[in-house]
Formats: structure tokens, sequence, C-alpha cells
């Protein structure tokens, strides 16, 4: 029988952490393990005056950063330090985000890698050299431009990404020299805690690095209110994601949001290669991946193949207790959502879809669930599900899926399988979205690469590279020469 993972436990502080401090306000909220629903651990809720003095030791402290290839070395400690506490990050996730063991694993190792990336980007940041003389009379002019840390990096994540969607803002801001508050979710505040004693571990100055807990709309709004900070990086729904860009005014935001991501199978895709792929990104931590594939766009000739493949390989999925190493599907975050997921099932069965595969729910674990003949009008088409369900839509013509894609509010990322490489071109300069992905899912990312969405998806780039550039200020620097 799986335990409740005591070890894991061990050593997590529960309190707030402000300028490298642990302190606590008195009242607390409460985490649970998403699959038995028993109460794991009583969190501090962040006090405003506690904000308020993380902002104010940021600010008075920022001189403290250091230089660049010590912010490398220390983002370096950070990956050791991680990987010989491996088991236990493993171990926390699987309680507070209900990810099997597997899905916990991959995250680990692409935020390793993410710290990896950060830790060089810190040792490059540099400006440009500016052709002054591309100007008339500027011959004896010389202009560089320097890139600056912003100041005060704030960064506010979502619970389906603890550990990567987290270093993804912490990494780069560090790489880049600024101080940083963290708020994570709610749902999943001990990973990020066990982050923050890994930075201060690894030597990270201590006044430069809070962590802020509690509710999205007390604490996280009380982050928005203190003018001192210099840069929201969110991810999360759209909705908070628009609050955030109002309240921000004109200090700096970089915004990853909502989705409904799409993935197109053509009629010359390979299905033996991309079935697999396509359960991955489609059941992932339960669907809840920001680019889960929700609409599966499948060429006619090979709906009746797809829709049998798909199926099949469904049925073998087993879902449930996250803790079992034979797990393929775990448990959503809350039951209200799996309970909100299977009554969009339900609507778009009463409204004329299929139920091809799933539809049954255990408490918070809905099963992989597979629809067809959906249309506009139903919840599971027209809103993000971030939920174990896929929808079929048979198509005749790449200009009806690209129509279709871009007509819903979102985009994120897309994925195609063909070997047209002119049907993959079209489909790359006429998408409205920040990345295709062909042969591979909507789903598919590289810890590098830029990644981000346009429309209702947010803007600006993560990627270390892009997100360094985000979190410096561009200042420039002329010289006019005088002749001896
Ligand atoms: P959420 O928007 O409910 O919460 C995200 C974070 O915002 C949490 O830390 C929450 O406490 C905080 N928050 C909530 N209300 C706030 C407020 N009023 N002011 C300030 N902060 C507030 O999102 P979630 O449910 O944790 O995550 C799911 C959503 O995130 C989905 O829509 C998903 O598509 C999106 N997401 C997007 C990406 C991406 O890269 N585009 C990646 C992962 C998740």
């Amino acid at each position: 029988m799986p335990t409740d993972f005591p070890d894991a436990l061990v050593n997590v502080s529960s309190l707030s952490l402000i300028a490298g401090v642990r302190v606590n306000s008195g009242a607390t909220f409460t985490v649970y393990n998403r699959y038995t629903g028993k109460a794991i651990a009583q969190i501090d809720q962040t006090s405003q005056e506690h904000i308020r003095q993380a902002v104010i030791a940021a600010r008075l402290n920022l001189k403290k950063a250091p230089d660049g290839y010590e912010r490398s070395r220390i983002l370096r400690k950070a990956v050791e330090l991680i990987t010989a506490r491996k088991q236990q990050f493993i171990d926390v996730m699987t309680l507070e985000a209900g990810f099997t063991v597997s899905e916990a694993s991959n995250e680990i190792a692409r935020g390793l890698d993410t710290l990896e990336i950060s830790a060089e980007e810190a040792k490059r940041i540099c400006g440009e050299m500016i052709p002054m003389d591309g100007n008339p009379g500027q011959k004896d002019r010389l202009a560089f431009t320097l890139r600056t840390p912003v100041g005060i990096v704030c960064a506010i994540t979502p619970f389906n990404a603890p550990f990567n969607a987290l270093l993804h803002k912490v990494a780069p801001a560090i790489a880049a020299g600024n101080a940083v508050i963290i708020k994570p979710s709610g749902y999943t505040p001990l990973t990020a805690s066990l982050i923050c004693d890994v930075l201060l571990e690894a030597g990270w100055p201590a006044e430069l690095l809070s962590l802020v807990h509690g509710e999205g709309a007390q604490a996280g709004e009380w982050l928005l209110d203190e003018q001192d900070i210099n840069f929201y990086t969110f991810t999360g729904s759209t909705r908070v994601g628009r609050l955030i860009q109002q309240k921000a005014g004109r200090r700096r935001t970089q915004l990853e949001l909502g989705s409904i991501a799409c993935t197109i199978i053509c009629d010359d895709a390979d299905l033996e290669f991309a079935l697999p792929r396509i359960l991955r990104a489609t059941f992932r931590k339960a669907g809840q991946v920001c680019t889960s594939i929700q609409r599966l766009y499948v060429a006619q000739s090979r709906v009746a193949e797809v829709t049998a493949s798909l199926e099949n390989a469904v049925r073998a999925l087993k879902s449930g207790d996250p803790r079992l190493g034979d797990t393929d599907v775990g448990p959503m975050i809350t039951e209200q959502e799996a309970i909100r997921a299977e009554s969009w099932i339900k609507e778009a069965v009463n409204m004329g879809a299929q139920l091809v595969a799933g539809g049954q729910r255990d408490k918070s674990v809905l099963a992989p669930t597979i629809l067809s003949n959906v249309h506009s009008g139903m919840s599971v088409f027209d809103q993000e599900i971030f939920a174990p369900v896929v929808t079929l839509l048979p198509f005749e013509t790449v200009a009806e899926v690209i129509e279709g894609i871009n007509s819903t509010p979102y985009g994120l990322a897309a994925g195609v399988f063909t070997n047209d490489v002119n049907t993959a071109f079209h489909l790359a300069r006429h998408l409205q979205v920040g990345g295709l992905h062909i042969n591979e899912t909507s789903s598919s990312r590289n810890d590098g690469m830029p990644y981000g969405g346009v429309k209702d998806s947010g803007y600006g780039f993560e990627g270390p590279k892009y997100a360094v550039r985000d979190m410096t200020d561009e200042k420039v620097v002329t010289f006019s020469l005088r002749h001896p």
C-alpha cells in the first residue's frame, strides 16, 4: 500500500519567508493530499505588513545582488542541492499537486534544465554597439547599451507546475540580478518553500528573497498594490492575468495565461509516431497543462482509425492513486474542479456529443475522456477545460482548421503531424499562436526556447534568455570623441 510519504514533509517550512527570515502571522490555511483529501500541512497566511517588509527589504538591499559569475554559481549550486533532494521534491509534488511519480520526476528534470540554462544566461548579459555613424555628422560618436536589473520581480505562479513554472520566473530573475518575491498557488505552497530553502543555502542573499503565501484575492492583490515592485511575472488564468495587467499600470508584466490548445493530424500523418505523443500531451497531469490537447483536429480520411486507436489506448490507461508507480492519470487539483469538468462532459452529451471513452468520476479523479461530435455552444468546445478530456474534430481542408483554431480567444501553442512541408509552413504562417510544433503536439516544450502566447493567452516570452532580457532595463551610453 502507498504511504503518505511522512518523511516528505519533514523540514519543509510552513512559514512565510520575508527577506530570508521565516515568519508567521498567526493565521493559517490548509494544504491537502490531492488524492485522499487528507490535510497534510497548515501554512502561514502572509500578512500585509509582512509583504510590506519584504518589499522594503528588497528595495534597500538591491545592491547586494552579486555579480554575474556569482549568480551563475548560485544557480548551479541550486541544481546540485535539488538533485541531492530529488526524492523529497517528487514526494511533495505527488502529495500537494496530485502528480504521478513519473510526472513529478519529469517536472524536476525540466526545472533543473531551466536552472542550468539560467546559470548560463547570468554570465552573458550584455547590450549592443549602436552604429551612430548611420546618421549624418555622427562619425565621431560611439554608443552602446547596458543592461541593468529591473529591481524587484514578483513571481505569481499556478498549481499545475509548482516546480518548473516557478523556476522559469525565479531563475531568470536571479540570473538578471533582481530581488525576487514569490507567491505560489495556495494549493501547492510546499514545493515553493523547499525551493526557497535551496536558493538561500546556495548563497542567494537573504534580503533579496521572499515567499508570500495565501489566497490570490488577498495576498496576491496586496502584492499588486505594492508600487515599489517593478515587474510582475505571472502564469495562471486569463481572468487573473487581466487583473494583473490593469493593476500593474505602467509597471512591466509578463503573462502566461489560459488556452484551448489544438493539435492536427493530417491525412499523411504517421499515427504510430503521433499516438503516444498525443496521449501524453492530453492526459499528463490529468490534462491540467495549459498546452494539453483539448481539440484534436483529424483529417476526415483518418477519423475512424484515429478514433479506434485513441479509444483503445485510453481504455488501457490506469487512473487513480498517483502514489502508485503504475498510475497513468492522477487526481485533479480539487474534487470541485473534477465535478465542473464532469458537468461540461454531461452538458456536451446532452447536446449531442458522443462519449467515445471515459466520463466517469471518482471524487477528484476524472477518467480520461474522449468526446466526438462536439460543436460551438458546448463548454467543452468554447472554454478551456483544463481536465483529462480531448475532443475529436474531423476536417476536410486545412483552411477549416486555421479558421477553427484562430477563432478561439486564445493563441498559446499548436501541433501538427504531417510530412507535407507546404502544409506545415502554411500553418506556421497563418495560425495565430505563440508556437507551432511540427510533428509534435501543442504540448511540446524545450525549456531553453522562447515560450509564450498571443491574444488571451498572454504576452512576453519565457525561456531564460528571453525572460532575462525582459527582466533587465536597457540604457544607452554615448561618447563624443574629442580629437587631440
Ligand atoms: P489562477 O489564475 O487561479 O492562479 C494563479 C496564481 O494567481 C495563484 O498563485 C493564485 O493564488 C494567484 N491569484 C489568484 N487570484 C489573484 C488575484 N486576484 N491577484 C493576484 N494573484 C491572484 O490559475 P491556476 O488555477 O493556478 O492555474 C490554471 C490556469 O493557469 C489555467 O488557465 C492554465 O491555462 C494557466 N496556465 C498557463 C500556462 C502558460 O504557460 N500559458 C502554464 C500553466 C498554467
